[in-house]
């Protein structure tokens, strides 16, 4: 008998994903894995498949189920590919990615966000994960480069280091725009150029550091 949870995340995937054309097998598979709930706070949990973003403390959201398929599956991960993302926040969006590729490194510069999303990978056995705790905006060059990075924070632009950390044939999916109102970008590293497209309008917190806004 699927819990409750179960049963909500497969309605997530019916009313939410598929008929907004999230049609990639991956995503979906990995949507219907990752309890989301154990990600917001308990008094949230009942609303954690609802069709919007929730808030997740110290003024930052989860994104709302679309969006984490729209830039998951704009990635189009591959199981070897190795992945920066940049804003862990609750740990969601980088818990479905890991479930996609060899391996994540997520970068989140408010330190108990940080902290909560380890203990969950660690809770949820989800070793493929590494967390750091610093300004994304510089990217992680230790580990660079990388087959395609994800912004979970919206900045005026896509910071420099992010782009030279990115693999030839790399992904990188990104809101810009200003502080209220982005687009959702893609854009992909072909022959050393930069090709990019749109994929839908959004909103979402700022990017704060040295390459995104300041506080
Ligand atoms: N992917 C997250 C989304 C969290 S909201 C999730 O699934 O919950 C965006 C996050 O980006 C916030 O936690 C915010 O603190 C973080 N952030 C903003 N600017 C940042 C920066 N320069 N480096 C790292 N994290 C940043």
């Amino acid at each position: 008998m699927p819990n409750r949870y179960a049963t909500a995340r497969s309605r997530m995937i019916r009313e939410q994903l598929l008929p907004r054309g999230i049609g990639d097998q991956g995503t979906l598979a990995a949507m219907e894995e990752v309890p989301r709930h154990l990600f917001v706070e308990d008094a949230l949990q009942g609303q954690a498949y609802g069709d919007f973003s929730l808030p997740i403390g110290l003024g930052q959201t989860i994104s709302q189920p679309y969006i984490v398929a729209l830039m998951t599956q704009g990635l189009g991960l591959k199981p070897a590919d190795r992945v920066l993302e940049i804003g862990t926040g609750c740990g969601y969006q980088a818990a479905v990615l890991s479930r996609l590729c060899a391996k994540v490194y997520t970068v989140e510069r408010l330190k108990p966000l940080m902290m909560k999303a380890r203990q969950l990978f660690d809770r949820l056995h989800y070793l493929n994960l590494v967390c750091k705790l610093d300004d994304g905006t510089l990217g992680w060059p230790a580990n660079a480069p990388y087959d395609a990075i994800m912004v979970t924070a919206a900045g005026p632009a896509v910071p420099e280091a992010l782009l030279s950390q990115l693999a030839e044939g790399g992904r990188l999916a990104m809101p810009i725009g200003g502080r209220q109102e982005q687009e959702l970008v893609l854009i992909r590293k072909e022959n050393g150029q930069y090709l990019k497209s749109t994929l839908e309008q959004v909103r979402f917190v700022p990017l704060i550091g040295a390459q995104g806004w300041s506080e």
